[in-house]
């Protein structure tokens, strides 16, 4: 097939989609626009190792240059798309120049949410969704800094171990009464909790903000309950907010992300969407919609959009996954915690545990594992077949760590 595929994001989404085009045998153009300044890199090392190295790091790209050109991918990059003209299949960027394209992948992904405060400013608040940002954060880690970091999500909390690594004095003020209310188990969550407490990192949580105070001599927070907490540098990891501004100028459906169908097709035949920014059904979940802001999904997504855009019509099925490293811990999750009505905890040893949730009539639905140095990543991965299989593992087998999980595994699909 020939033709010309624009893709607006030069991030994982987009990044994936360029060379899956080629994969598939596409042999028109392929063009990327991305509006930062590098070619595209990884996200995740940004709150981990980026933060942690000891000298200044490179950008952790996808793509050499010399891949991208192997491949004959055009990146425009250093320049944002400001405008879709659906009916003549152009995009405009902010530099005036136009793009032509038969199909158009919006990969625009997500922002990192501002905090609304009294006294929150560009001056006194920092963010970290770039590889800029992660630069100018990393020069703040100095031995002894106080640093207050404003949100108790994931990203918060990786920040919060990369600093204490770097020797900081660090502060997570969380709303919630608990760390990682949205995504991760309650008692999983007090056990980070405990392991950000032991490397010394104070938690207030179920806290009110009531504003920031600022100035080059130092900065504040103060709380609802009247306490100021002085510090060197303020960090909000609140969320993101998926980047749908030009989508919606161009008229596209909208809802909590760019709306896609299953095979992440928008509104417009001739435009898709992945990543960060893409709104999607699940089938493996009756069909209910959601976003998900995760690595994996981005990358599956970008593959499996550009097969669509080629013209392929099967779904898109994939299981959610996500991981996240803190000290010497990781946690990962595959399927959505947040469905089912019943918990098996299985004890993996070493410390480590695997929580999985079931549908009433037993179907596995999701998996959380939590343990020392990535031991876990075994098992979470056969869970996450056994959910794509939609299987209802024996519950008793379940629990009982001395039931290897791939013998359930194998197992046929939806029995015992
Ligand atoms: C600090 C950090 C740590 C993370 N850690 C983990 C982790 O441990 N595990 C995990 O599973 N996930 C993690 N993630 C999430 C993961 O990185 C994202 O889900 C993934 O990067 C999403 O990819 P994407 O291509 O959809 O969006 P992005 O990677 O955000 O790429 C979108 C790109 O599009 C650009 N863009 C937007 N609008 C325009 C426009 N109009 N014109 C041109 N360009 C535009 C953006 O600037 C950006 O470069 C982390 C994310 C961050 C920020």
């Amino acid at each position: 097939m020939t033709g010309r595929m624009l893709i607006i994001g030069a991030g994982e989404a987009g990044a994936r989609a360029a060379m899956a085009l080629r994969e598939n045998g596409f042999a028109g153009t392929v063009t990327i626009i991305g509006d930062e300044p590098h070619l595209p890199y990884e996200r995740p090392p940004l709150s981990k190792s980026v933060l942690a190295a000891e000298s200044e790091p490179a950008a952790p790209f996808i793509h050499t240059e010399a891949r991208l050109a192997e491949q004959d991918i055009a990146i425009v990059h250093g320049t944002e798309a400001t405008s879709i003209d659906r009916a003549g299949h152009t995009v405009t960027t902010a530099n005036g120049a136009i793009f032509p394209y038969d199909r158009l992948l919006l990969a625009t992904g997500a922002k990192a949410r501002r905090l609304r405060l009294d006294g929150a400013g560009p001056d006194n608040v920092l963010y970290l969704r770039t590889f800029r940002e992660a630069l100018a954060l990393r020069s703040r880690l100095m031995p002894g800094s106080r640093l207050v970091l404003i949100g108790g999500g994931f990203i918060g909390l990786e920040l919060a171990a990369a600093a204490r690594l770097r020797g900081c004095d660090v502060t997570v003020i969380e709303m919630a009464p608990r760390l990682l209310a949205r995504a991760v188990p309650a008692d999983m969550a007090a056990r980070i909790a405990a392991r950000h407490e032991a490397a010394g990192v104070r938690l207030i949580l179920g806290a009110g903000i009531e504003r920031i105070e600022g100035d080059i001599t130092g900065h504040a927070v103060l709380l609802s309950d009247g306490e100021r907490v002085p510090c060197d540098g303020i960090i909000a990891g609140i969320g993101a907010v998926p980047e749908t501004e030009l989508a919606e100028a161009a008229g596209l459906a909208i809802e909590n992300g760019i709306k896609a169908d299953e095979r992440l097709q928008t509104s417009d035949p001739d435009i898709f969407a992945a990543g960060d920014c893409c709104s999607f059904p699940l089938a493996l979940y009756g069909g209910r919609r959601i976003r998900l802001e995760a690595w994996r999904n981005a990358q599956d997504q970008g593959n499996h959009a550009a097969r669509s855009m080629l013209g392929a019509s099967e779904p898109y099925d994939a299981v959610p996954w996500f991981w996240s490293d803190q000290y010497d811990l990781t946690l990962q999750i595959a399927g959505l915690p947040d469905e089912g009505s019943e918990t098996i905890i299985r004890d993996l040893g070493d410390s480590s545990e695997i929580r999985f949730r079931l549908a009433p009539d037993g179907r596995l639905l999701a998996a959380s594992a939590i343990g020392p140095n990535g031991k876990i990543a075994k098992d979470i991965r056969l869970a996450e077949m056994m959910i794509a299989r939609r299987a209802k593992p024996d519950r008793g087998a379940l629990g009982d760590p001395n039931v290897k999980l791939k013998t359930l595994f194998l197992a046929p699909a939806g029995q015992s």
